[in-house]
């Protein structure tokens, strides 16, 4: 393999100096981004039909998408990513592709999805009987697992999306309801295709649990509150339905992906997709030693997360952009901060540079302001406006 790769980066647009020295994650994707794969690659067919997800990394352009994923993945805080586009462009592709890349996080060994830190906030009685009693043998209640794509079908019920009650319940409480997928979604991706065609009713559900990081399911007598803490990773394609302004407004960065215009890209992505199709091993095979790098890279940009800043000067003009453009939704800075943050530390720094913020603002700020909202406030002005001459000259006579 590393043989190879040395022949492949030859024939690629933009050959690095040294191919096996990244200084960061940012550089490792404008270097992938130029590799073809080599030729020998293109004719072989293993005869295997294996479901293996497209690499992350060999997909060709697209670099605002493949930024805003993996930004996601490094600060969940950046409240998700909304892909906009028509079919055939590789939105799911790029979507499924992230499991390479993801990080590891502690998962529950329980069907209950009990945690140790349940124990630190809530006391023995916040885990079920049989991780009591495991927490009592010294026992671990999580193990470290990397984080999973959760797919949310498109015909999910409400029922489905939250939990349902056991139908056979039993004396502990947190027993007699069933997980819904926005719990096994929690510390995982979760993938909501076509967001524009759910019911208002699911799409609620799955944002309020996305902004508050756990959810609540109420059923007669009994309560239970699930944590949920996901990356949202949105898909739409416009010509199917409209998404209504409010749930827009909620997604982090939203992404308009547009089919490629450049011919000699176009031809690359062709060539990648026919070797993937004849043999999808060999190619994941391709781009394995990156994809680890990447995978190493992102874990260590989570790392140095909490300790990334946002000097005054740069926030300043992050809320100048926000008011200058008009935007009225809080969440603008939310997004353009964290998701600057996340930028930052994806390539190694601790500081985020105004750079950084003019880089994320399209993807923060775009589709933002709604122009029913915009007509109301100015037809509002005017009638302050008129109350107030009204005023004026109703005064009383002294
Ligand atoms: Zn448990």
């Amino acid at each position: 393999m590393v043989e190879n790769s040395a022949n492949q980066v030859k024939g690629s647009n933009n050959p690095p100096e040294n191919e096996s020295t990244f200084r960061s994650l940012k550089d490792l994707l404008d270097h992938v981004s130029g590799k073809r794969l080599a030729e020998s690659q293109l004719q072989q067919d293993s005869g295997l039909a294996e479901v293996l997800p497209f690499p992350f990394l060999a997909m060709v352009g697209q670099v605002e998408m493949k930024y805003a994923l993996l930004l996601a993945l490094i600060n969940p805080a950046i409240g998700g990513v909304l892909l906009i586009g028509p079919r055939g462009t590789g939105k799911t592709t790029a979507i499924r592709g992230l499991v390479d890349l993801v990080p590891e996080v502690q998962r529950s060994l329980c069907y209950y999805g009990c945690l140790p830190e349940d124990i630190e906030t809530g006391g023995i009685d916040a885990v079920c009987p049989n991780c009591a009693k495991k927490f009592a043998r010294g026992e671990p209640l999580a193990a470290m697992d990397k984080i999973r794509l959760v797919e949310l079908p498109l015909n999910s019920r409400i029922e489905d999306v939250v939990g349902v009650t056991d139908e056979n319940p039993t004396e502990h409480e947190r027993l007699r309801l069933h997980r819904g997928i926005l719990a096994h979604a929690d510390r995982n991706l979760l993938l909501v295709d076509e967001v524009n065609l759910l019911s208002d009713e699911v799409v609620d559900a799955i944002l309020d649990a996305a902004a508050f990081g756990s959810y609540t399911v109420k059923r007669g007598s009994i309560a239970a509150t699930y944590r949920s803490r996901f990356v949202l990773i949105g898909t739409m394609n416009p010509e199917e339905g409209r998404l209504r302004p409010q749930i827009m407004d909620r997604f982090g960065l939203r992404i308009v992906v547009k089919g490629l215009d450049d011919i000699n890209m176009r031809m690359e992505a062709y060539k990648r997709v026919q070797a993937y199709n004849s043999n999808p091993r060999q190619v994941m095979l391709e781009y394995s030693d990156e994809s680890s790098i990447a995978q190493t890279e992102v874990q260590i940009a989570r790392d140095i997360l909490p300790e990334v800043k946002i000097p005054e000067e740069v926030s300043n003009l992050g809320l100048e952009l926000i008011r200058h453009l008009n935007i009225n939704s809080l969440r603008a800075e939310i997004t353009l901060f964290e998701a600057s943050r996340a930028l930052a530390a994806l390539d190694n720094r601790k500081v985020v540079s105004s750079n950084d913020l003019q880089t994320i603002a399209p993807m923060a700020l775009r589709m933002r302001r709604s122009s029913f909202i915009e007509k109301y406030i100015t037809d509002q002005t005017e009638e302050e406006k008129e109350i107030k001459n009204a005023v004026n000259h109703t005064s009383p006579t002294p």
